[in-house]
């Protein structure tokens, strides 16, 4: 390889030819860089590399290598080699003319992957201006998985040992998927078969043993090509009988993706009650996409929802989707970017990541729980992904399908304003009906000092459980206690690296911090005044309420799910599987337990705290603590027997608790709306943050300052801050917060780029722009 020393050589490293077969028709149509000038010497490419670099550089181009946009190369940067995408020309322009072409450095080797597709590379621009966040730091989004650039190895399949198992052979309900998907196709990549049939490697390994499968090594590129079947989607398998409701929305979105005539793009609202069927509507959508040879996405708020939803898949299409998260292993990650990029995997279900992915056919977009504010990344790019998945079809030219019971005030907004068409399933299918909502006022019933069920949700919960029904008692608070306390001096423990309290969790045994991750073991004494045993939980978290039950059921089955209790997508299904098969009677759960899941014979659901989520002074907390609970209370009665929730609050009146108890979104979402567009607030008025942050406490205030006294003034918009955040110290870091208040129509990112460029933090400082800020911690 080109050592960087070396970087001036010309033309030495035989640049690799190899293009791959489908691929070769589209490159005559891009012209390839730099050939409008003279061959060989001086022919530069703009390489855009995935690290924090505000623009594309200029490398020289080899003599006989040719290049187009998107193609992965390797180059020498500083002392190393790093892998880059040749970039369309527009981004690099600055560069042109100013660099001397002579002391340029050469690109070293082209790889032989598929080009990164034109609509990925204009999505990542115009995400880079968005987010005001670099573009390198985006493309590295779609970077995220190195090994799918490397060549590749042989792989091992499987195939069926016999046309038919020997008759004495065991067969399990794993066994037979296995032999289902191999009569399918055969032999399948062991990836490919695991994820086909859904079962563990330990089902294989067994099924060797008893000699079912034959186990043989494929030829380096089999693997993938075997997965290209997956393209072979049963379509014609009939769909549910729809309701009529259900079959006029379906009927819009197929017509959205199939007919010509139709303006695109186009984006849609599937607004339908919990338990309405908006999944099958909009499997009906992408059954549409998938027959116009288009791949399609499916975007999840939470790994949480796969489970269930992958069996609904297959039992509609015959086969599960193609699967991306963060928890693949990396050989899967690796299958699937290359599977997506060939386009043999049509069909995606992933976590927001899966946005960038480069898929070369995408046709259609769905959004699942498009309220959900999991799809805000917080770390490293700040981007909502609904609205990035709106902008990429936008680009791309195809439907988005945002899904929600209780959508955003954005997207109703967009809704109002035209820019999207709305979709109502108002009824349960089947005639299941909505759970009835009663608020228990705690001022009357509050229950005794220690406890936190009170005497109404206890005996409904009686009830339950004579009935044998399930209930789900919901507190959004993970561990024991959220507050330790010194009864004697008021000490309370807090985290050494953050403004927050540590978080008894009694079940490991530890004080956790939530901000950080800080774990140290429980104490007895007060650490301040050193009195001993001095010191008390104060706070129901959801082990404490666990034990609230054990003490009022001892003989019901009972579980805690929140994400550190249950570890990974198996173990969250273990939980999820023994609830639907009544292996529990009560489930006690923080938000994981609210999103999408269907459980027939749950009827009940307890709200510990209804007012817990409008503590923070956030302006979506309204919001969000409705939908929030709102959904919740939807995971009960979503069959014959009717659902009951009984919603604990210290505050009846408020408008969130009366929205839910009388079924009434419209009127509330009505006076939230009122309520920010009086103040500006969006989606009537935008918003930018920006953090500063380091671990010298008093740089950051003088950088502070300097942001200050550099802020942009003008009509339109006004500049909050600087003022320390409300946590103001975060991960040993000290944190001061602006937040820029504009009108619509102001151009955010106009006035932020320019305020940056007049300010560099200093080393030590870092500086975060949040466009479309939802958390002002
Ligand atoms: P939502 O996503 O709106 O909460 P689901 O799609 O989960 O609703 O549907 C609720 C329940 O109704 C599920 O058990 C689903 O299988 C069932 N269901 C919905 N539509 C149909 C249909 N057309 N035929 C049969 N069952 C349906
Ligand atoms: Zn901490």
């Amino acid at each position: 390889m080109t050592s960087p020393k070396h970087g001036h050589r010309r033309g030495n490293d035989a640049p690799s030819q190899r293009i791959l077969g489908q691929e070769a028709s589209k490159r005559q149509e891009r012209p390839a860089v730099g050939s409008a000038r003279a061959q060989g010497q001086g022919r530069t490419a703009q390489v855009l590399l995935p690290l924090a670099l505000s623009h594309a550089y200029a490398y020289g181009v080899p003599a006989g290598m040719a290049l187009r946009p998107g193609d992965f190369v390797r180059v020498p940067l500083a002392a190393r080699q790093c892998i880059g995408v040749v970039w369309d020309a527009a981004a690099g322009k600055d560069e042109e003319g100013r660099i001397d072409k002579a002391r340029l450095r050469l690109v070293c080797e082209r790889l032989a992957v598929p080009p990164l597709p034109p609509m990925l590379r204009r999505f990542i621009d115009w995400m880079a201006a968005y987010t005001l966040h670099p573009p390198g730091m985006v493309l590295r989004l779609a970077l995220s998985v190195p090994e799918a650039l490397q060549p590749i190895p042989p792989s091992i399949g499987y195939a069926a040992a016999k046309p038919e198992p020997a008759p004495a052979t065991r067969m399990t309900q794993a066994r037979r998927r296995v032999l289902t998907a191999l009569a399918q196709q055969s032999p399948l990549g062991r990836e490919c078969l695991l994820a086909r049939a859904d079962v563990s490697a330990s089902v294989l390994r067994g099924m060797l043993r008893a000699g079912v499968l034959r186990r043989l090594e494929l030829p380096a590129d089999a693997g993938e090509a075997a997965a290209d079947a997956d393209a072979d989607f049963r379509l014609t398998r009939a769909a549910a009988a729809l309701s009529p409701e259900q079959e006029s929305a379906a009927a819009v979105l197929r017509a959205a993706l199939t007919d010509k005539e139709q303006p695109r793009p186009q984006g849609f609202l599937l607004d339908g009650v919990t338990g309405s069927g908006k999944t099958e509507v909009y499997f009906e959508a992408l059954a549409a996409a998938l027959q116009e040879g288009r791949q399609a996405l499916v975007l999840l708020p939470e790994i949480a929802l796969t489970g269930q939803f992958l069996h609904r898949f297959r039992a509609r299409f015959g086969v599960a989707p193609v699967v991306w998260h963060s928890s693949l292993s990396s050989a899967r990650r690796r299958d699937v970017w290359r599977q997506v990029a060939r386009g043999t995997a049509r069909m995606l279900v992933g976590a927001r990541s899966a946005l960038f992915l480069p898929f070369v056919n995408l046709g259609l977009i769905i959004v699942d729980e498009e309220h959900e504010q999991a799809f805000k990344q917080e770390d490293g790019v700040l981007y909502h992904a609904r609205d990035m998945a709106v902008a990429r079809a936008w680009l791309g030219g195809f439907p988005v399908l945002l899904s929600s019971a209780t959508p955003s005030l954005e997207t109703l907004f967009n809704v109002e304003g035209g820019r999207f068409r709305r979709l109502c399933l108002p009824r349960r299918f089947g005639g299941a009906r909505q759970p009835r909502i009663e608020c228990v006022d705690l001022r009357r019933e509050a229950p005794p000092s220690g406890r936190w069920l009170s005497q109404s949700l206890e005996t409904a919960m009686r009830e339950t459980l004579t009935r044998g029904d399930q209930t789900l008692l919901f507190l959004n608070r993970r561990g024991y206690a959220p507050v330790s306390l010194c009864r004697l001096c008021g000490e309370r423990i807090v985290c050494p690296h953050c403004d927050s309290w540590l978080v008894e969790h009694r079940a490991h045994a530890c004080l956790l911090c939530h901000h950080c991750g800080h774990r140290r073991s429980l104490l007895r004494d007060c650490p301040a005044c050193g009195k001993g045993e001095s010191l008390v939980a104060c706070g129901p978290g959801v082990e404490r309420i666990a034990e609230e039950v054990k003490t009022l059921f001892p003989d019901a089955r009972c579980e805690i799910l929140s994400s550190d209790r249950v570890f990974g997508a198996r173990g969250y299904e273990g939980a999820i599987r023994r609830i639907e098969a009544r292996q529990l009677d009560i489930v006690i759960g923080t938000q994981v337990v609210a999103k999408g899941h269907h459980f027939p014979h749950l009827t009940l659901v307890g709200v510990v705290d209804g007012d817990l989520g409008l503590a923070n002074g956030d302006l979506r907390a309204a919001e969000r603590s409705y939908q929030l609970l709102h959904q919740v209370i939807g995971r009960c009665g979503r069959e014959e027997r009717s659902g009951r929730a009984l919603l604990q609050t210290w505050m009846p009146s408020h408008p969130v608790m009366k929205a839910l108890a009388q079924g009434d979104r419209d009127s509330f979402m009505r006076q939230e709306r009122r309520a920010r567009e009086r103040a500006g607030l969006p989606p009537f008025g935008r918003l930018a943050a920006i953090i500063l942050s380091g671990a010298d406490e008093e740089r950051v205030r003088q950088t502070a300052d300097m942001l200050a006294s550099a802020a942009p003034r003008g009509e339109g918009f006004l500049v909050l801050g600087p003022a320390p955040a409300p946590l103001y110290r975060l991960r040993g870091k000290y944190r001061y917060r602006f937040l820029l208040r504009a009108r619509r129509g102001i151009g955010v990112q106009r006035l932020l780029s320019a305020w940056m460029r007049r300010v560099k933090p200093p080393s030590g400082v870092r500086l975060v722009v949040d466009v479309d800020p939802y958390r002002f911690g």
